[in-house]
Order: structure tokens, then sequence, then C-alpha cells
């Protein structure tokens, strides 16, 4: 028997987030940011639940060629550009749209030797200082790239820095519309813009962590009054129970001590299977359908957890590390991070299975 931990892709999540980032944003249109190897879940298994996207968006060329290959002719759009000349020769024949951040990008473009024009996102640096032209000399980048003709068409594109939080997009949104490029295609807001900044949407939007139903914010609270689902379980089973008398130390470190006489299970499931390190004791757990929490530290390939809440529970019973019944955001905010890193960091030895 392999060991029983296993995440469960939930692929009628992935088809309602759409359906409410639709309704969300109205007539602009979607690109699904499946970056990451879609945050961790797979390109591969969910896809296709995804097929009534109006694009898909990531970075890796191979998920593009891959996304090709298995039939999607709807547009792809590549967030960070190329990365050498010579790729150019892949995003001409496979149809890519590319984003444009920088001059050598443009350069690169007029050279080529292309059989058809390409459309090109031509990134404005609007206060994130990551990637992009300053809107200073944007203008002139514009007027530069429509006199290329391998370009086809272009389209302003910004990402925001503060669109999940009190900080907000209004600088970057004034950059944005200071600039009167209307003229052009927008494509600007981001999961948290698409929820909490409508005046962004646009002509395109560009969600991701919303597609699978974890917050931009990393804080649950935040999006749970949207009806968005997790699209990720992770579970395992308690494969120990063991009766500690008061005083009892748990686990590397002993950083936990029994306040009383306590019944604890063992979870096959730790660190190396994708579970952050930093959400010891306290962090939420569901046993058997139980709310409780780790106890001690979280090892390479187990967890202890309190069965106080949850008398019933024995060798074999189910345990939910995160999913339909425990935001990852939750566990998350415990370890001191964002459920994109838990998603993400899902390891390669958890066995997968859709549903
Ligand atoms: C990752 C990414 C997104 C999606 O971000 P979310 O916060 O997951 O919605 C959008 N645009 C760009 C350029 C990105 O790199």
């Amino acid at each position: 028997m392999p060991r029983p931990i296993l995440a469960t892709i939930h692929l009628d999540a992935f088809r309602h987030n759409l359906t409410i980032i639709r309704q969300k944003v109205g007539y602009s249109k979607i690109w699904s940011v499946v970056k990451a190897n879609a945050y961790g879940h797979g390109l591969d298994r969910i896809w296709q639940s995804l097929m009534q996207t109006d694009g898909f968006a990531l970075l890796d060329m191979n998920e593009a060629i891959y996304l090709r290959k298995q039939g999607w002719q709807g547009p792809i759009l590549l967030l960070e550009g190329f990365f050498k000349a010579a790729d150019l020769q892949i995003i001409n024949k496979y149809n890519l749209t590319t984003t444009v951040h920088s001059h050598w990008q443009l350069k690169a473009i007029e050279e080529a030797a292309f059989d058809k024009p390409v459309n090109i996102y031509l990134k404005l640096n609007s206060g994130m200082n990551r990637l992009g032209f300053t809107p200073d000399e944007y203008p002139q980048i514009v007027s530069m790239a429509s006199g290329i003709k391998n370009i086809s068409s272009v389209t302003l594109m910004t990402h925001f820095a503060n669109s999940d939080n009190e900080i907000g997009v209004s600088e970057q949104f004034t950059v944005v519309r200071q600039l009167k490029m209307d003229s052009l295609q927008h494509c600007l807001a981001n999961s948290g813009a698409v929820l909490w900044h409508p005046e962004t949407h646009a002509d395109w939007v560009r969600p991701g962590i919303i597609l699978y139903g974890a917050s931009p914010s990393g804080k649950w609270r935040d999006i749970a009054d949207t009806g968005l689902r997790p699209t990720m379980s992770l579970r395992s089973e308690i494969i120990a129970v063991h009766e500690l008398a008061k005083g009892a130390k748990i686990g590397y470190g002993s950083h936990y001590t029994t306040q009383r006489v306590t019944r604890v299970g063992t979870v096959a499931c730790g660190y190396a299977d994708g579970y952050p390190r930093h959400a010891s004791t306290g962090s939420p757990v569901i046993v058997d359908g139980i709310r409780t929490c780790v106890l001690g530290a979280v090892s390479m390939d187990m967890m202890t957890v309190d069965l106080t809440p949850c008398p019933e529970a024995t060798i074999g019973s189910s345990v939910e590390l995160w999913g339909k019944h425990l935001p990852v955001d939750e566990v998350a905010e415990f370890a001191g991070t964002i459920g994109y890193e838990l998603l993400c960091a899902l390891a390669r030895r958890v066995p997968v299975v859709v549903d």
C-alpha cells in the first residue's frame, strides 16, 4: 500500500469559479492564469475544465506548446514575454501572444522572420517596478511598436502591486489613465482587482488565484462571501494514536508540552509533502470531519494532531490538511504565508487524483 496521503483536484470547482469570475467581469474577456503548472494543480489535469475561458496566460513556452498540442486553438499569453530572440520562432509557429517589456524584445520582433504578425502586450511599469516601460517612454514605444510590420496589435498591460490590500490600485490606475491610450485595448486586473476594483476590468482581466478558490490577500475571510470553491483537497490518515500523560513533549525540539492527559494522532503528512513546516502547534486540521489542530513541530513525513475534540478518531481516520472543509489560506496564514505558496509547493511525491 502507498502512504495514505492524496491530493484531489476538483474539476467542477474550476468550472464554477470561472463562472463566478465571468459574472464579476461582465463583458471583459478572461485570461485564465495557469502559470506554475496551474498553481500546482497540473496543467494537464485542469485545462479542459477551463475551456470556457477566452485565453490561457502562462510563463513557460513548454506549457504553451502543450496546450496547442492538446488542441487549444484560442489565445495564449506569455506573461513574462520571451527570454531569447530564438524563442520568437516558437511564438510564431504556435501563434502565441507575447508580453514585451524591454527594448531588446521590440528590436528582436522587428528583425524576426515571421510568416504572420504577432499580437503583443506592451507592459507598462505603472509603479510595481518589476517589468515594463516607464510612463514617460510608453507613448513613444507604442508608436514604435505600431510601426513594426511583424506586430499586428498592441495591448496595454500593467500589473497591480496592491489590488488585495488597503493601499489599493488608485495610484497605478491613475498612471494608466493619464496616458490616455484610448486606441489600445487594456489588460490590467489580477484576481484582487477582479474582485475589488471593477473600474479596472477593461478589455481583458488576468485572474489566477481565484480560479483556484483561494484569496488574493491570503486571508480566506476576504473571499468567504464570493462563492469561490477550493480546487484542491489534501488528505491523509491517522497512522498511530497515543494517549500521552500530562507534561509529555511532542516532536522535534520538544516544542509542545501536554497540559493534561491528551490523546494524539500521528498523521502521514509532513513538509516533504508540501505542508508548511512553519505551521506548527495550533495550525488547523480536520479529523473525521471535526476541526482540531497540530501539536508540536511538523516533521518531514509526519505531524501530530490533537484528538481531544474527536474521541472517535482512530487509526485510519481521515485527515483533511486543506481543501473543501478547510481553506488553504487558513493554513497558510498560520504558517505566515499565502495560499498561493502552499498550492504551488504540493510535492511531487504526493499522488493526485481528479474528481
Ligand atoms: C501571476 C500573474 C497574474 C495572476 O495573479 P493572481 O494574483 O493569481 O490573480 C496576473 N498577471 C500577471 C502578470 C501575473 O504574473
